[in-house]
């Protein structure tokens, strides 16, 4: 955060004390928004995020930005669509202005087991909770008469499915939405404080040593994205994620309005635009696994190339800004959240290139969860131990990325 963003949002610096009774390691979204719920819902403000460098300064301020619950699994549907509705009403929850805009989701569908796939979705979708509807090449043009529904000859537009709900909000708003609320209950935010390892007493953690002395605390959450695995190794844990880069970019401004999210799951890219009038586009995780936050012309060659065969006005514009995250992939990509094996030590990981829109519900559940010592059901089939229990939850197409 610059320091005229300082003087906008109002946080309260303190220094850190000797022990609290929550230790919420990454101030990402995932991180605030957990210490917002624990402060607001359960009334635990003896807490303390850590954020190594500045908060929202991992993926939590590097997304595109969707919101949405157009999942391909219940579990996922029923997760998503409570963070959709979360998000809806969280400008008025907080008092502060996110930037949230109800734009519509379209995922286009080039196959015909691409088709479908999109009918299935909108079945799925609708029973568990979240409005997703076929839709045809015709509906798909009123909806984005830009999309050229013939692919450029080679992708045509065969069907699709849409989702109302879809939305946008600013990222950097979000963050500090949620750490202005959990600072003005009494949670304490450092910045520029890394956890370099984890204070233990046999299998128990007890705290965590940073880079500017120990800190005690009741319970350690685990909440730092891409960097997960090491510190999971510090719990002596090893986790199933493999953090891959993740790459977006910018143009100059469009004229006109633009007005709902595009998606093609076959050309692999979505694109929407931002209240500036840039078009923002994002696509596929970087194949090798890395903690490069090095951004590529071969990224941007090929992702443009895919997003103008379907919006050809792309071709107009100009690359203003590309930009890197890196992320936690999970096998299954779907999100590890809750109890580890580890006595005190939580975790809320793999959100991979899906975890903005999981910002409230994440949070909200972790912090029932820290709460009340009892996994909320919501939650439940996201632990863990999915893995050794082989009850994993397959949902890579609904991901957004291979
Ligand atoms: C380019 C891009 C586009 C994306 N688009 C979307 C999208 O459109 N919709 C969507 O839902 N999701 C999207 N995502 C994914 C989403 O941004 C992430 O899943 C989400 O922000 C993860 O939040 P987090 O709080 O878990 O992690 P982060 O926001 O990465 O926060 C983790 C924090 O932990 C800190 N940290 C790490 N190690 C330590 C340590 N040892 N001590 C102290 N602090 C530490 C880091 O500095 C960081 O600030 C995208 C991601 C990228 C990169």
């Amino acid at each position: 955060m610059n320091e005229f963003m300082e003087r906008q949002v109002k946080l309260t610096w303190h220094e850190p004390k000797a022990s609290y009774d929550v230790v919420i390691v990454g101030g990402g979204g995932h991180g605030l928004s957990t210490a917002y719920h624990l402060a607001t819902r359960h009334g635990i403000t003896n807490v303390a995020v850590l954020e190594r460098k500045y908060i929202g300064g991992g993926n939590s301020g590097r997304n595109t930005t969707v919101i949405r619950a157009n999942y391909g699994i219940p579990e996922a549907v029923r997760f998503y669509q409570r963070s959709v509705e979360l998000y809806q009403r969280l400008e008025e929850e907080t008092g502060r202005w996110i930037m949230h805009e109800r734009k519509g989701l379209l995922w286009l569908a080039h196959t015909e087991a691409g088709v479908r796939a999109e009918r299935a979705r909108a079945r799925v979708n609708t029973a568990f909770g979240a409005e997703t509807l076929f839709v045809t090449p015709g509906e798909i043009k009123e909806i984005a008469p830009e999309v050229d529904l013939t692919g450029g000859g080679q992708w045509p537009v065969l069907g699709g499915s849409y989702h109302p709900q879809g939305a946008t909000a600013r990222h950097d708003r979000v963050n500090w939405a949620l750490a202005e609320g959990a600072m003005e209950r009494g949670v304490h935010i450092h910045q520029r404080t890394a956890v370099t390892d984890l204070l233990k007493e046999g299998d128990r953690v007890t705290g965590v040593m940073t880079d500017k002395g120990p800190i005690h605390a009741g319970a350690v959450v685990s909440a730092v994205g891409g960097h997960v695995t090491a510190l999971g190794r510090m719990a002596g844990l090893r986790l199933p994620i493999r953090t891959h880069p993740l790459q977006a970019f910018v143009t100059n401004h469009y004229a006109l309005d633009f007005h709902p999210i595009v998606a093609s799951m076959s050309l692999l890219f979505y694109a929407s635009q931002t209240a500036r009038g840039e078009m923002l586009i994002g696509a596929e995780i970087d194949p090798q696994p890395s903690y490069s936050y090095r951004s590529g012309h071969h990224f941007l060659q090929s992702c443009a190339f895919r997003a103008m065969t379907l919006l050809p006005f792309l071709r107009r514009l100009r690359i203003l800004r590309q930009w890197t995250g890196v992320c936690d992939m999970s096998p299954d990509y779907s999100p590890i959240m809750g109890k580890t094996g580890v006595e005190n030590f939580y975790i809320t990981t793999g959100w991979g290139t899906w975890g903005f829109k999981a910002i409230p519900a994440g949070g909200e559940q972790m912090a029932e969860l820290i709460a009340t010592g009892e996994t909320p059901e919501l939650i439940a089939p996201f632990a863990l131990d999915r893995f050794a229990r082989d009850r994993t939850l397959a949902d890579r197409g609904s991901a957004g990325t291979h």
